[in-house]
């Protein structure tokens, strides 16, 4: 950065504008509104410029600036606006400001500027300044253009309307943290308001602001258990996002991607719960215990999991303790790792032709691993996708083969995916464990078995698939 925007109070300073035409008619439109005194020199100027002089909101003097004497008259001069047309005496202008220390803007000409005025939207007293510094003037006028149509017209008079509210709400709502939430809900607005532009009385009602009030006030916060999909930002919902940025406090998992944590509100609390295998029952506990301990302080609690929180999330047993401490709560879905990765990968996870159903499964821990019904998995024309099944892939592939599921059956193994390292490996399930060891595959992986996962050599749009092709012997574990 090159440049510091700074918002300067020009009301009562004098500027001169150096020049009469339409480049000088903008510049003195944008000064007289912030009640700068200015006066415009020139041989002849725009019937605007007339205009505005007639009306005594400028001054004019007819003079040829080919001599710069006339500057001398003036006692101050905080700002000079140099829009001639001659090179000459812009190139004079600036010479004279730095002699006299005074700061100047050359229109056109950035080697001869003190400062660079930048595009403008003016939702006053909201100002939103746009600047490329010069670079890409174009371009900061589509940006300016595009902040145009996202904010509504009446956004400048919720704002004046705060500033009258600001006092009466401090101390209506004396939490920080409650306030801050007040004015969230104060502010929000819809995508449809902005079809009812310029309708100034859009903005909440007496009764709506106390409504607010009261609602802010409660002393108990809430939990939203927010899915964070399979890693990629751009497959968070946009709820997920909203909760991202207004929670008081994030509880995440490890598998949460760093892009998405840098979503997250700057002045959030961030504790990070990630649980380590084989240490679940107390660490959940106390995720459990951290939940109700933040949301009985009033705070907006997001607890963030990857996927979707109720598939093998343990979503259900954080829900089910939140209501029993009567801990106000809500579910924002989120992609889950089977279909955010079938559908990186180009396997289709449903087919007419080669599956008619699609079962979700884990193979995780040891006790669980002999109550599951294998039959029904083994099952053809069915999709399973296995989630956290890479410790125990050998007894998988055992037990599926083992209940008549063949061992050339097609599978895909997907680490990483949805993110830019995402890998897909496909061959056959008894090469699973192989192709497992060949590729060092690691957590987070899935595995997708069923007929469907050849459609990835084909489909594969987002990273090539790697077919494994290493033709190993299938051992039947004793
Ligand atoms: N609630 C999550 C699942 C949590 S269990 C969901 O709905 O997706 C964690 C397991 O999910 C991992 O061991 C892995 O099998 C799978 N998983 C999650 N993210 C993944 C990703 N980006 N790529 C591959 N597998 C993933």
């Amino acid at each position: 950065m090159n440049y510091l925007p700074i918002n300067i109070k020009l009301k009562n300073k004098h500027v001169l504008v150096l020049g009469g035409g339409t480049v000088a008619q903008r510049k003195i439109n944008n000064m007289s509104v912030v009640g700068a005194h200015i006066t415009c020199i020139a041989l002849s100027f725009t019937p605007d410029i007339i205009e505005l002089a007639n009306k005594g909101i400028i001054k004019i003097q007819h003079h040829d600036l080919s001599s710069l004497s006339i500057l001398d008259q003036f006692k101050t001069i905080d700002l000079i606006i140099s829009a001639t047309d001659k090179d000459i005496i812009n190139q004079s202008v600036y010479q004279y400001a730095q002699a006299n220390h005074i700061w100047v803007n050359t229109v056109d000409q950035q080697d001869l500027c003190d400062f660079i005025t930048p595009a403008i939207v003016d939702r006053s007293p909201v100002v939103v300044a746009i600047s490329s510094e010069g670079a890409a003037p174009v371009l900061a006028r589509m940006i300016k253009q595009k902040i145009e149509y996202l904010l509504p017209l009446n956004i400048g008079y919720l704002a004046s309307k705060a500033r009258k509210l600001r006092n009466k709400i401090k101390q209506a709502i004396p939490e920080f943290n409650n306030r801050r939430r007040f004015w969230e809900r104060f502010f929000q607005w819809s995508h449809q308001s902005q079809t009812v532009l310029n309708n100034k009385f859009k903005t909440k009602n007496q009764q709506q602001i106390n409504q607010i009030i009261d609602d802010v006030n409660q002393t108990q916060g809430k939990v939203t258990l927010v899915g964070a999909g399979p890693g990629n930002p751009d497959l968070l919902t946009l709820k997920a996002i909203k909760v991202l940025q207004t929670a008081d406090v994030v509880l995440h998992d490890q598998l949460i991607s760093a892009e998405i944590i840098n979503l997250i509100r700057k002045d959030a609390d961030l504790v990070d719960v990630g649980k380590q295998a084989g240490n679940h029952k107390t660490k959940q506990e106390r995720i459990n215990e951290l939940l109700i301990k933040y949301a009985n302080q009033g705070l907006h609690v997001c607890r963030l999991k990857g996927g979707d929180p109720f598939v093998f999330g343990r979503g259900g047993e954080e829900i089910l303790t939140l209501a029993a401490h009567k801990i106000n709560y809500e579910i924002v879905p989120g992609i889950t790792a089977a279909v955010g990765c079938a559908a990186y990968a180009g396997i289709p996870l449903t087919h007419r032709d080669h599956a008619q159903s699609l079962a979700f499964m884990t193979a995780h821990c040891s006790d669980s691993i002999d109550t599951i019904d294998w039959q029904f998995y083994a099952n053809n024309k069915q999709t399973l996708a296995v989630y956290m099944g890479l410790i125990k892939s050998e007894d998988l592939v055992n037990q599926l083969i083992k209940h008549g599921k063949s061992p050339d059956e097609h599978i895909a193994v997907i680490e990483n995916g949805t993110k830019d390292t995402q890998r897909t490996i496909t061959g056959h399930l008894y090469q699973l464990l192989d192709m497992i060891k060949t590729h060092h595959i690691k957590s987070p992986a899935l595995i997708v078995i069923g007929e469907v996962t050849k459609y990835a050599q084909q489909l594969d749009w987002f990273v090539p698939q790697i077919p494994y092709t290493k033709s190993v012997q299938y051992l039947k574990s004793a």
